[in-house]
């Protein structure tokens, strides 16, 4: 007699298939439920639920944590960081309101997820990560995978990323106990900062800076992101 097939092995099977590096027709779908998920949670620009459907969020992650890459939640990548939840990288990026071409630095590399969807998106994108393992195995997927015009640094980014400044836009995705001068000094005039600023609950500000000394805020909700810390950690 036949034994009936279990569920544990079709999770298995399941989580196999998410395992690799390849993209198929059930990551596709999974992507088209949690964008869905997003446009119900108010994401309208129809620019990124786009390319958040075509960047598989797989690749992002480690094998083992492959099976949580189309919930909406954050999901550890190691040296006790997360990538963000989904709907938190929409949002961030929606209020950036990136154009195509636009130079933009990003604080805070992780997994890399962030960066993808700017570059797909069409920016030119600065990544710092002070994390090295992290910087190390990221620059790999970045590298290998094409996201568009990604470039990663070992930084520490508290003091942004001199050489290549001015930036259009710049977004933290780390939350900061105050923004960091280096980063407001390194926005262009008529360019937008977008940093969760706060101890143990972040508010989004949106930072827009109208001259050399002058800035707008906007506060846009709170947000629960891992430290924005100084100085560099080395493997
Ligand atoms: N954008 C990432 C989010 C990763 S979590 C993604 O899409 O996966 C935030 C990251 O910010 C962590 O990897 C952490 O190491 C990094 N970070 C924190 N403080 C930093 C700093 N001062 N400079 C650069 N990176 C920093």
């Amino acid at each position: 007699m036949r034994r009936p097939i279990s569920g544990t092995f079709y999770f298995c099977l399941f989580t196999f298939s998410l395992n690799n590096m390849e993209d198929n027709y059930r990551h596709k779908g999974l992507r088209q439920k949690l964008i869905a998920s997003l446009r119900r949670k108010g994401i309208t620009d129809e620019k990124i639920l786009l390319v958040m459907e075509a960047v598989p969020r797989h690749f992002f992650l480690d094998s083992t944590f492959a099976h949580l890459a189309y919930k909406d939640q954050p999901v550890g990548i190691g040296k006790g960081q997360t990538i963000s939840q989904p709907y938190t990288v929409a949002f961030q990026t929606q209020l950036l309101e990136v154009e195509k071409r636009q130079r933009v630095l990003e604080i805070g590399t992780g997994s890399g997820y962030q960066a993808a969807i700017l570059g797909m998106l069409g920016a030119r994108v600065f990544t710092v990560e002070r994390q090295e393992e992290l910087y190390l195995k990221t620059k790999k997927i970045l590298e290998t995978k094409r996201f568009g015009n990604i470039r990663c640094y070992f930084r520490d980014g508290t003091k942004g990323l001199k050489e290549f400044a001015p930036y259009d836009r710049i977004i933290a995705t780390a939350g900061a106990s105050k923004v960091p001068e280096a980063l407001l000094k390194q926005l262009i005039i008529g360019g937008k900062m977008v940093i969760p600023v706060g101890k143990e609950v972040q508010e989004m500000k949106c930072i827009t800076k109208v001259s050399e000394t002058e800035y707008v805020e906007e506060h846009r909700g709170s947000f629960k992101f891992v430290p924005f810390l100084e100085g560099k950690e080395k493997k």
